[in-house]
């Protein structure tokens, strides 16, 4: 079946706010009228002045985490109010980064995967194995347990609004990437995953991004399998003109 590409940036923890800002810019200007979707994740302290940048274009904007609850007394956390507040409608959640730098457990995630949904925000949801463990042979079973675990009380209905990336830990940021026939191999498993813990349906309409080192010159192989929808991008999202071609791919 036909699913639109879903392009998204995650800029993590670069930019001042100016590069920020200009950033924005540059991709309101260049991808407008553009086919696909597309979506942005800004550091939460520049997402406010990103949001009037992109205020009624094409692109969406999103936050690189979220608090597990609501307002209260959470010290440091931002809540999807909060972001909500600003015109922010997405958040990634489980990337590698916050599971393995942070420590972020599965069941955190998943409280934060819900408190989103509930908020009626979009959510990216981040999976993907460690080298050691797809050396083991164990890829399918880490991204069968993340899926699992991340969605757990999600329902069909808010699936509408959940997207999966899968991003191999050992290629992001790395310069490697998994061929397309590796990556187009694991997406058919986490689609027919979704299918057994959900229904065809919803595994036919879920947008699976690849994450891992995609750029230009990698991204059109890549988004030409199958069961590959997207991507999630990091390096090649922090310049317009590394990020736009990506974007351009239908
Ligand atoms: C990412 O951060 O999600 C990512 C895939 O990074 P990079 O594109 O730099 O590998």
């Amino acid at each position: 079946m036909a699913r639109t590409h879903y392009i998204a940036g995650n800029w993590k923890m670069n930019t001042s706010k100016a590069e920020a800002v200009a950033l924005a810019k540059d991709l309101v200007a260049q991808l407008k009228g553009k086919k696909n979707k597309f979506m942005i994740g800004v550091p939460f302290v520049y997402l406010d002045a990103v949001a009037q940048v992109v205020k009624g274009s094409n692109i969406i904007l999103a936050a690189q985490d979220c608090a597990a609850t609501g307002n209260g007394a959470h010290t440091g956390e931002v809540s999807c109010e909060m972001l909500k507040d600003i015109g922010c409608t997405c958040v990634i959640l489980g990337h590698s980064e916050r599971r393995h730098e942070i420590g972020e457990s599965d069941e955190l995630i998943n409280k934060k995967v819900r408190r989103a949904l509930a908020q009626g925000m979009e959510v990216d949801l981040c999976i993907g194995e460690l080298l050691a463990e797809r050396e083991a042979g164990e890829a399918e079973n880490v991204c069968a347990f993340q899926l699992s675990a991340g969605l757990a009380g999600v329902t069909a209905e808010q699936m509408k609004n959940v997207t999966i990336a899968y991003e191999p830990v050992w290629a992001i940021g790395t310069g490697k990437t998994a061929t397309p026939a590796d990556a187009e191999a694991i997406h058919k498993f986490i689609r027919g995953y979704i299918a057994k813990l959900y229904n065809q349906k919803v595994a036919d309409e879920v947008i699976i991004q690849y994450g891992g080192s995609m750029k230009a010159s990698n991204a059109k192989e890549l988004l030409a399998q199958p069961d590959i929808d997207g991507g999630l991008i990091g390096g090649a999202a922090l310049k317009a003109e590394t990020f736009v071609p990506i974007c351009e791919i239908e």
